[in-house]
């Protein structure tokens, strides 16, 4: 599809979604989240070779979240190969994504690593990696995205660490089986600064450019084997929208992943990658705009694996 093209589509579709009723409420058990207005949107296409194509606030930061699990995934991926699942399973949670029931009756072991339990043992073992689990990532994004300023929003990190119980439960609970490496409170300091990443729809699509390009960097280096992109792909689809992704894949048909800040990103394999952005979420912590704008993209573009 050419630019002209695409630019009209990602017009029409903000058009569209800006007359949707009922955009649902921005996250607010992150109370710096719940401030932000639920109708703002943005959206932008990044195709392969890096070109990128936006409408409305498709510049604008905005709290990247559990979108930043699947960099994680990757780079650890990259790092240290499949060893990984060993201690992170790979099948669909059926759960909210912050629940904790699965965990007992498997040993600790995370349905996959997209919930906040099996996203904990990513960051876990990045961290054993790299040293410095937030300081790699933001090398990695700014490098793939091109962009230099992007940091972490530590009063988004503090407000989310007032109210992280849940993500504590989960990683204490976790390490009493031995699968967390670290003190829990550095886990969860590294955690919550991960997930507080300002990104803007730009940049997260240049960001996750190298899912459509079957392994490669911006620099045409190639991080992950053409397999093992195929893979964090297969388990976007499955798992990147929680007890969503069923109904993600029926509407969208895209790998995708999502977070609370209201970002969801698309991938379509060897052709680019999709970044919208809407606060307003669903009862499943998914943006309800951006799933409804995903959707109308593949029904207008045909651009879906199926
Ligand atoms: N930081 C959030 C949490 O751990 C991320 C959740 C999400 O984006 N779905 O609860």
């Amino acid at each position: 599809m050419d630019f002209p093209q695409l630019q009209a589509v990602l017009e029409q579709i903000a058009d569209e979604v800006g007359a949707l009723p009922g955009r649902g409420r921005s996250a607010d058990y992150i109370p710096a989240l719940a401030e932000v207005d639920p109708h703002r949107f943005g959206m932008a296409f990044a195709d392969v070779d890096g070109r990128v194509h936006g409408v409305g606030e498709w510049q604008v930061p905005f709290s990247a979240q559990s979108i930043t699990k699947v960099f994680t995934l990757a780079l650890v991926l990259a790092k240290d190969g499949a060893g990984l699942w060993e201690s992170v399973g790979r099948e669909p949670s059926g759960n909210p994504f912050n629940s904790l029931v699965q965990l007992e009756y498997e040993n600790g072991i995370p349905r996959n690593p997209f919930i906040n339990a099996g996203a904990l043992v990513v960051t876990d073992r990045l961290q054993s990696l790299t040293g410095d689990a937030g300081e790699d990532l933001l090398d990695f994004l700014r490098a793939e995205s091109g962009n230099p300023e992007l940091g972490f929003d530590l009063e988004v990190a503090a407000s989310e660490t007032a109210h992280g119980d849940r993500n504590a439960a989960l990683a204490h609970f976790m390490a009493s089986y031995g699968n967390i490496r670290q003190p829990v409170p550095t886990l969860l300091t590294h955690y919550f600064r991960q997930c507080s990443i300002e990104m803007s729809c730009a940049d997260l699509a240049l960001a996750a450019g190298f899912l459509a390009r079957h392994g490669l960097r911006a620099d045409g280096s190639r991080l992950l084997t053409r397999s093992e992109a195929k893979q964090v792909n297969a388990v976007m689809m499955t798992c990147g929208t929680y007890d969503a992704a069923g109904e993600f894949a029926y509407r969208v048909g895209l790998p995708g992943k999502s977070g609370v800040g209201g970002g969801i990103v698309a991938v379509v394999p060897g052709r680019g990658t999709l970044c919208v952005w809407s606060p307003g979420l669903d009862e499943r912590g998914n943006s309800v705009a951006g799933v409804a704008a995903l959707d109308r993209f593949t029904t207008l573009t045909g651009l879906s694996v199926f």
